[in-house]
């Protein structure tokens, strides 16, 4: 049959995804083709500024060549040999990861949720087995306004309506507190406690920074307390703030970290929990696992993508760069913006409840050739690869300035 999509235009690409797709999305109609570094181009050959970076998965820039070639390369020799056997990636990958992240032990998965979901298992273990908590009686504490992914289980513990509503019943077992206040953790710690899972910064809330210290108070009460400290670095991690970790910021360790993401640079869905306890020592053999987790084409790809990372300083850029980009949001004059804050290369713009939602600047900037996304109505992110340089930075405050003084 073959049929023809080469030549269709763009309005033709959007009717397709209307009629035989589900409606789970609302996404801007630039029909993206082809991508360099921190710039795509649309079926029409517009090029865009990307600034949401797949929510922060692709912070090595688009297509980054020594990952091309790393994926073409492993792919001719060897992608999927399911862990029923060994593979020459995964150790190697297991090394250079816990080398990296001063972590102990490594369990790799596919998808974000994924990993958050192993955490949650691996915890309650933990507390059956090592706190001696009673048999499902264990609980975990997470922060209103998360957001760890989409599985039931994890909506279950969501505070967004829009996520939860008509999906349960839900799993038990998980408290809410707010975010950014220690008091609130230590009051609702019970002896069934097992850990304490939150974000470094809510990236998907709005890029929510919590008050100075706030991670080193909760590391206290964990330790005081005999709960695991787990981190969702899912977006936070892997140079997004300027540091490899978020949690390098307030100096401390977690006892588990998530990662996700950029650990591939975006050509394949790869996470991983890392361990600095035992924890993840729980786990027998038959307890958990996954098809396609620690694969040796997803190996092969994330050990390039962490080595382009590091090597290629881009979590240094992100750093100044950030800085930069940041300091010339807050110089921008005008009276629709209630607050720029960021650290790194993750920046929300707040605007005011009275512009009425920040979707028609994300359209305008688009049309302007900047993507972004905003998130929770009245917030933008921006968030382009790690590689962005002074001179791009420049070119977006101008369009940004441009739309918001229209
Ligand atoms: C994206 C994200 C997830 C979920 O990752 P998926 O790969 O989409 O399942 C979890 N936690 C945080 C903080 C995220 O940003």
């Amino acid at each position: 049959m073959g049929r023809e999509v080469e030549a269709m235009d763009q309005t033709e690409y959007i009717r397709l995804e209307e009629i035989y797709g589900a409606n789970n999305y609302k996404p801007l109609d630039a029909v993206l083709q082809r991508g360099e570094g921190v710039w795509v181009w649309d079926v029409e050959g517009n090029r865009y500024l990307d600034c949401l970076s797949a929510y922060s998965a692709v912070n090595q820039g688009h297509c980054h060549p020594r990952i091309l070639e790393t994926i073409i390369e492993q792919a001719r020799k060897l992608t999927l040999t399911s862990r029923a056997f060994r593979n020459d990636q995964l150790g190697a990958f297991y090394r250079e990861l816990c080398d990296l992240t001063h972590s102990h032990k490594v369990l790799p998965m596919n998808s974000g949720a994924e990993a958050v979901e192993t955490v949650i298992k691996t915890v309650r273990k933990w507390g059956y087995t090592v706190k001696g908590v009673p048999e499902d009686q264990a609980e975990i504490v997470v922060c209103a306004n998360n957001f760890h992914g989409r599985t039931i289980t994890i909506v279950g513990f969501s505070t967004d309506e829009g996520s939860r509503r008509g999906f349960g019943p839900f799993t038990p077992g998980f408290k809410i507190i707010p975010f950014g206040d220690p008091s609130a953790l230590e009051a609702a710690v019970t002896p069934n406690t097992v850990g304490f899972l939150v974000e470094p910064i809510q990236g998907e809330a709005g890029v929510i920074i919590p008050p100075e210290g706030y991670l080193l108070e909760v590391k206290a009460i964990c330790e005081r307390n005999d709960i695991v400290l787990i981190l969702d670095e899912i977006q936070t991690g892997l140079g997004r703030t300027g540091k490899l970790l978020a949690e390098e910021h307030d100096g401390i360790e977690a006892d588990l970290t998530l990662i996700g993401k950029a650990l591939s640079g975006g050509f394949y869905p790869v996470s991983a929990v890392l361990s600095n306890t035992e924890v993840l020592g729980v786990l027998q053999p038959g307890e958990h696992g996954s098809t396609f987790g620690g694969n040796p084409l997803a190996c092969a790809v994330a050990r390039t993508a962490l080595r382009v990372l590091v090597e290629e300083g881009m979590i240094g850029n992100a750093e100044c760069m950030g800085a930069y980009f940041l300091k010339g949001l807050q110089q921008i004059r005008n009276d629709k913006v209630k607050e720029v804050r960021g650290r790194g290369l993750l920046i929300g713009m707040e605007f005011f409840p009275e512009v009425g939602g920040a979707r028609p600047y994300c359209k305008k900037l688009m049309k302007r050739g900047l993507l972004c996304k905003e998130t929770h109505d009245n917030i933008i992110r921006f968030a382009p690869p790690l590689v962005i340089d002074q001179e791009t930075v420049d070119w977006a405050l101008e369009r940004i300035e441009a739309v918001l003084q229209e």
